[in-house]
């Protein structure tokens, strides 16, 4: 089912290796060879320029698009630097706006962690049980949202004072969310001295705020782009009128494969899913109504390719975070030209191109005009014509599987060390989905069909393929695991 391994030879990987840029610029031999291995040979812009001052000690600001390896720019330093734990004492809190987030990034750093090194996420909609249990065991890496992380502290059962290492996610998004009173009260709780790292897509206003207040000189990295996230993705306004949108939506679907359709409210969400699954469409809905357990599902039928689509709100925007995402539908349009921007970043993802679909009745031409004027871009709207869209393969949904049963409270030190580069953890892999195989395509397409949930082939032996660049490797790591 799986197409053949491709293996590189033992001496062309050290030869890589002895090139691999992550050690030119600091990162430790071991860390990149192991990077090395998931198909991450060279740093991204960002990474080159913030690795060196964070490794280092210092604090840094980045902005940058989405995909562009952010998590990695502050996950080295932040793995490399942070102590042992007491007690529900952690030494290091990531912050992060959502739930989904703060759970990718906790697996992100259990792969660059060493087996005895603890990460742990915190998050509402789930029990305190096993948060509270791993919290009495030291918890090194705290990666939390500011909400439930509050809830713990007012309890007693987190203590900020020996956190000396702190990174803020996305802090732009945070503010919009409205915690930004919470991360600054949290902030306030931290060691003094500590490094504090910073990413977001914009580093003004009150993300500004923060910054100043609660940053000592910090190494400032401005990725060009970054206020238009879907860079790599074509962006397309079409003339759909609302009648006509969901049957839009399912052509839209089966034409380009895995397809994230964003709604104005949870309800419409939730209908919108109904009714693309009456039109044949597998489709999953994923809004802040639902519960922890119900997102991290729909999250993980999406990445294995169970479902083809996800009907998603704003609120869940930000918090989804899959590779081979082959559209973006705004099915509603975005009420701030932001969301605009954090909902098209789903697709075109580190580099892979991407279509960026929205949708514009006839009452709603105007609005249009007014977020494409605040987004400094100008688009015709056109007649929808989902036959020019790049096509993918007829989808299959591959067999049910039982859920996984995953390692509950997964203390860290149930890992082992090979399963952290990637090849065992994800078993099975995915069971020949519609994004895999059958398409022997051009670099576009590669870049698409690794999709998600094909790490179970991805370990070293990938990195020798060298088919679409980076982006089809990098497709295939990292996002497949389920949302813990
Ligand atoms: P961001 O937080 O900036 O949106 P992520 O950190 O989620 O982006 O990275 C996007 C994808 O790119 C991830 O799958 C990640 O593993 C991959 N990636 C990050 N850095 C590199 C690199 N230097 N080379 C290849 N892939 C990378
Ligand atoms: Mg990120």
């Amino acid at each position: 089912m799986n197409p053949p391994i491709p293996t590189a030879s033992v001496d062309a990987q050290d030869q890589e290796t002895e090139q691999n840029g992550f050690e030119a610029i600091g990162v430790p031999a071991g860390l990149a060879k192991s990077l090395f291995k998931r198909g991450i040979t060279a740093p991204f812009p960002i990474q080159i320029a913030t690795l060196p001052p964070a490794l280092e000690g210092r604090d840094v600001c980045g902005r940058a698009p989405t995909g562009s390896g952010k998590t990695l720019a502050f996950g080295i330093p932040l793995m490399m630097r942070v102590g042992r734990a007491r007690p529900n004492h952690p030494r290091a809190l990531v912050l992060a706006p959502t739930r989904e987030l703060a759970a990718q990034i906790t697996e992100e750093l259990r792969q660059l962690g060493d087996s005895e090194q603890t990460v742990e996420a915190f998050y509402g909609g789930v029990g305190f049980g096993n948060q509270l249990r791993a919290l009495r065991n030291g918890v090194d890496v705290a990666v939390a949202c500011p909400g439930r992380l509050a809830d713990l502290i007012n309890q007693g059962h987190v203590h900020l004072n020996e956190v000396d290492l702190v990174v803020l996610d996305e802090a732009d998004r945070m503010a919009d969310m409205g915690f930004l009173h919470e991360v600054k009260r949290l902030l306030d709780a931290c060691a003094l001295p500590r490094q504090t790292l910073l990413f977001s897509a914009t580093l003004d206003g009150d993300v500004d705020v923060i910054i100043k207040r609660y940053m000592k000189n910090p190494v400032r990295h401005e990725e060009a782009g970054a206020d238009s996230e879907g860079d790599t993705a074509e962006h397309m306004f079409w003339a759909v009128e609302r009648a006509d949108r969901v049957e839009m939506t399912a052509q839209i679907v089966a034409r380009t494969g895995p397809t994230v359709v964003f709604c104005r409210t949870k309800r419409g969400a939730d209908r919108v899913a109904k009714q693309l699954e009456q039109r044949g469409v597998r489709a999953v809905a994923i809004h802040g109504d639902r519960s922890q357990s119900q997102r991290e599902r729909a999250l993980e039928q999406f990445r294995q390719g169970r479902a083809q689509a996800i009907v998603a709100t704003d609120v869940a925007a930000r918090g989804i975070h899959v590779d081979g995402v082959a559209c973006v539908i705004h099915f509603d349009p975005s009420e701030d030209p932001k969301d605009y921007v954090h909902r098209s970043g789903r697709t075109g993802r580190a580099g892979a191109a991407g279509s960026v679909i929205s949708f514009v009745g006839r009452d709603q031409r105007r609005d249009m005009n007014q977020q494409q004027r605040s987004l400094k871009r100008k688009f015709e709207i056109v007649d929808a014509n989902p036959a020019g869209l790049p096509e993918a393969p007829p989808f299959v949904a591959p067999p049910a599987r039982p859920e996984r049963s995953g390692s509950g409270g997964g203390r860290p030190g149930s890992r082992n060390g090979g399963s952290r580069n990637g090849g065992a953890r994800n078993g099975g892999g995915r069971p020949g989905g519609q994004r895999k195989g059958g398409r022997p395509g051009g670099p576009r397409k590669g870049a698409r069909s690794s999709g998600s949930g094909s790490s179970g082939n991805s370990g070293s032996g990938n990195s020798g393929s060298g088919n679409s660049g980076s982006g089809s490797q990098r497709a295939s790591q990292g996002r497949s695991s389920a949302a813990r």
